[in-house]
C-alpha cells in the first residue's frame, strides 16, 4: 500500500495569500518500501515538499497521509503518525557535548527508553551505518561522512518505517558522497525503510532511486512533477 500519499498540495510563502508559489496541485503516492528521489534544480520546491511530508511546515491547501493516517487534524500535527517518520538534513546537527553514541539514541532518550538498551540499539545501529568502535567519540573527532551516517543512525534510532533526507550529502566531498550512495542503498535494503531523498545530483538520483520525480522550476504543478524512466540491467 502507499506509505505516503499526497492529495492537491498547494504551497505558498507570505501567508494564504503570499506572493510566492511554491508548489501547486502536487498529486502523490509513494509504495511501501520504495526508494523515490526528488530531484530538480534549486529554488523548485523540493526542500518544500520534503518538509511538508516530514510534518515540520503544514501546507497552504492539501492533505499529506503517513500510512492512510492524516498528517495534521484540526490544524494540529498527528504526533503518532509523526513517529514513523526518521528526517536527515544536510548537515548532521550532532549536538558536541554528546558522544556520538548518545547523539544516536537521544530520541529513544527522549522516549524513556532505559540505558542498557540505548547502548545496545546504538552499537546496533553504528554496525549498520558502518560508524561501529567510534560509539565514545565526540562529534568533532569524525570525518563529515562520518558525522552524517551518525545522522542517519540517530534518524533510524526509533525504527521509522520512513526516512526522509534532504541533500543528505551535499555537503560532502565528490569521494565520500559516492561511497555514502553505496552505504545508503545497503542500508536502505538492510532496514526496509521507505525513503524519500532531496537531491539536485541528477547522478545521485539514478543511481539511488526506484523511482526518480523530476521537480520543475515553479510553479511546482503535478504536470510538472515528471517521472524520469531509469533503465536497470
Ligand atoms: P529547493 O529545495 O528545490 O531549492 P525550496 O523548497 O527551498 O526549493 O524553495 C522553493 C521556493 O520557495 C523558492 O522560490 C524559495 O525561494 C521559496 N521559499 C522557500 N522557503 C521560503 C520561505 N521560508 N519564505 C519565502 N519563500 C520561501
Ligand atoms: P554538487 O551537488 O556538489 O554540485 P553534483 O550534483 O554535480 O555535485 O554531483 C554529485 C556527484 O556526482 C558527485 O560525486 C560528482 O562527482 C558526481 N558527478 C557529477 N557529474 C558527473 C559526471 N558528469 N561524471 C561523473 N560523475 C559526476
Amino acid at each position: 500500500g502507499a506509505a505516503i500519499n499526497l492529495t492537491n498540495i498547494e504551497q505558498r510563502y507570505g501567508g494564504k495569500t503570499g506572493s510566492v508559489l511554491a508548489l501547486t496541485e502536487v498529486n502523490l503516492d509513494i509504495a511501501s518500501g520504495e526508494f523515490l528521489v526528488l530531484l530538480g534544480p534549486s529554488g523548485c520546491g523540493k526542500t518544500t515538499l520534503l518538509r511538508i511530508i516530514a510534518g515540520l511546515l503544514k501546507s497552504t491547501s492539501g492533505e499529506v497521509k503517513i500510512n492512510n493516517e492524516s498528517l495534521w487534524s484540526d490544524g494540529q500535527r498527528n504526533d503518532k503518525v509523526m513517529q514513523e517518520l526518521g528526517v536527515v538534513f544536510q548537515d548532521a546537527n550532532m549536538f558536541p557535548w554528546l558522544t556520538i553514541q548518545d547523539n544516536i539514541a537521544l530520541p529513544l532518550k527522549l522516549r524513556g527508553v532505559g540505558k542498557e538498551e540505548r547502548r545496545k540499539r546504538a552499537a546496533e545501529l553504528c554496525e549498520l551505518v558502518g560508524i561501529k568502535g567510534f560509539e565514545h567519540r565526540w562529534p568533532r573527532e569524525l570525518s563529515g561522512g562520518m558525522r552524517q551516517r551518525a545522522a542517519i543512525a540517530r534518524a533510524l534510532s526509533c525504527r521509522p518505517r520512513l526516512l526522509l533526507m534532504d541533500e543528505p550529502f551535499g555537503a560532502l566531498d565528490a569521494m565520500t558522497r559516492e561511497q555514502m550512495n553505496l552505504e545508503l542503498q545497503r542500508i536502505w535494503q538492510e532496514s526496509g525503510c521507505t525513503i524519500v531523498l532531496v537531491t539536485h545530483s541528477i547522478r545521485e538520483a539514478v543511481f539511488l532511486a526506484d523511482r526518480v520525480l523530476l521537480l520543475s522550476p515553479r510553479p511546482g504543478r503535478m504536470d510538472t512533477l515528471r517521472e524520469i524512466p531509469i533503465a536497470r540491467p
